[in-house]
């Protein structure tokens, strides 16, 4: 099964539909045939798939994030069960436009963070490059559906230029994130020159790949493909994979590849109701992913985006699945389970609670079995100082956040407007005088200061 040589009476290929019966195995493996005789109409749909009165109008209606399947991912559909797990991943059904509350065209707030068109810059050390508008074949519940998908607008050769152009005058920069669309759809030559170009700025440490290419079009993991990126190491890939039944011989090959030319892969899954929302489903997934030699690295929570309202599940939901994971399998088999926070808060794991208790002296945990233990602490740890052995703080500009407050560089993390509130009318400088504060210490460089809503009373946002 696994396409690596553990398992030798596994099938070498997916079996394919009758549609497909006189192409060649040459024809099938070459990943531009592939690309070109994708599925994307009712009609073409309909000659590998019993399609529901359902999924008719999904494919029919107005206005519909694109569509386009490829034969390889069509094939693994079940034709006769709507349920499948895969066809509901890549086929519209008709309440996919309507909308629901909270839904938002850009729920983590992408675009806010754009210094550059599709550069965006949220984390301190890192930015996600959008280098592309195409996919092989379009998940339903996308994130960036709203800017995923038009054959006409994608990123051309000068606004990859720009970014680069601002990761190179932006030290702090050390992991730049190639996502898109999907970056192993461009053209060979545009994706060496990206990374080439990418890897000759020095203080960019580590470049990652996201790409569900391997699941849908595991024909693209070439040998030229591999020694191409083999040669910008180090080189970090996530693979994206929802359900059991999308680990197949042919991405067992492609993930072999890949992990043979050095490439460390991860897998990022959305947590889709009806898809992959059972426990015991997330299990056999993490299962089969490491003996492909992929880490299962993220569960995300469905984004607040249209096209993922029928797909979304409870928060509770996850952390069902995460108790089932801790302790009933090995840590590497473990994703963290993210919520990325709508508004561009970014992303936050969410676990089950695990510490029940503590004391000065003593922390009180429980752990996967309901085994309640306590762990006995030192009472003369200091806290640690630094020596000439303590690594150099890394530049965070603005974004120390909670663990500035632990290091004792802060005091305060005030939501905006809140000075402004507090001052109930007041000069700044009465106010400063009478408050115990940083802005009492420092007040000009720290704040940005802003119209307060009397039209005199100044606004003090974050001060860090
Ligand atoms: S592969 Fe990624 S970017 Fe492309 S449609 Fe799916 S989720 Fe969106």
């Amino acid at each position: 099964m696994t396409g690596n040589g553990h398992d030798r009476m596994a099938p070498a290929r997916t079996r394919r539909p009758d549609k497909w019966a006189a192409v060649s195995d040459a024809e099938w493996d070459d990943w531009r045939w592939q690309l070109s005789n994708r599925l994307n109409s009712c009609a073409e749909l309909a000659e590998v798939i019993h399609l529901t009165p359902d999924e008719e109008a999904g494919l029919r209606a107005e206005g519909k994030f694109r569509v386009d399947i490829t034969p390889y991912f069509a094939s693994l559909i079940d034709p006769d069960d709507p349920d499948c797990p895969v066809r509901q991943q890549v086929i519209p059904r008709a309440g996919e436009l309507e909308g629901f509350e909270a839904m938002m065209r850009d729920s983590l707030a992408e675009d806010e963070h754009s210094p550059v068109p599709g550069l965006v810059h949220r984390y301190p050390d890192r930015v996600l490059m959008l280098v592309t508008t195409q996919c092989a074949s379009y998940c339903r519940y996308c994130t960036r559906s709203r800017i995923v998908g038009d054959p006409h607008a994608t990123f051309s050769r000068q606004q990859h230029d720009a970014q680069i152009d601002y990761i190179r005058r932006t030290p702090q920069v050390r992991d730049v994130l190639l996502s898109g669309g999907d970056p192993l759809t461009l053209p060979h030559k545009v994706l060496d020159d990206l990374l080439r170009r990418l890897r000759d700025i020095p203080h960019v440490e580590i470049i990652r790949i996201g790409s569900r290419v391997p699941v849908f079009l595991p024909q693209r993991i070439t040998d030229e493909l591999v020694t191409m990126l083999r040669q910008y190491h180090p080189l970090w890939m996530n693979i994206h994979v929802n359900h059991p039944k999308e680990i197949t011989p042919e991405l067992g090959r492609a993930c072999a590849k890949l992990a043979d030319a050095g490439i460390p892969l991860g897998n990022q899954s959305v947590l889709l109701a009806g898809v992959n929302d059972h426990p015991d489903t997330i299990k056999k997934l993490c299962h089969e992913l490491v003996k492909i030699r992929v880490r299962p690295y993220y569960l995300y929570q469905c984004d607040l985006v249209q096209g993922s309202g029928h797909f979304r599940t409870t928060i509770a939901a996850g952390l069902e699945i995460m108790e089932a994971l801790r302790g009933h399998t090995s840590g590497y088999a473990i994703p963290l389970y993210i919520v990325d926070l709508p508004g561009g808060g970014g992303k936050v794991p969410v676990l089950p609670n695990y510490l029940i208790s503590q004391s000065p002296d003593r922390a009180v945990f429980r752990n996967f079995e309901g085994y309640i233990s306590t762990y006995v602490q030192p009472t003369d740890y200091k806290r640690p100082r630094r020596t000439r052995w303590t690594a150099e703080p890394t530049e965070e500009p603005g974004q120390k956040g909670v663990s500035s407050l632990l290091s004792g560089e802060g005091m305060t993390i005030k939501p905006e407007g809140w000075t402004g509130t507090h001052m109930r009318g007041r000069a700044v400088e009465e106010w400063v005088n009478e408050h115990d504060t940083p802005e009492k210490i420092d007040p000009a460089p720290n704040a940005q200061v802003a119209s307060g809503g009397n039209g005199h009373t100044p606004v003090w946002q974050q001060v860090n």
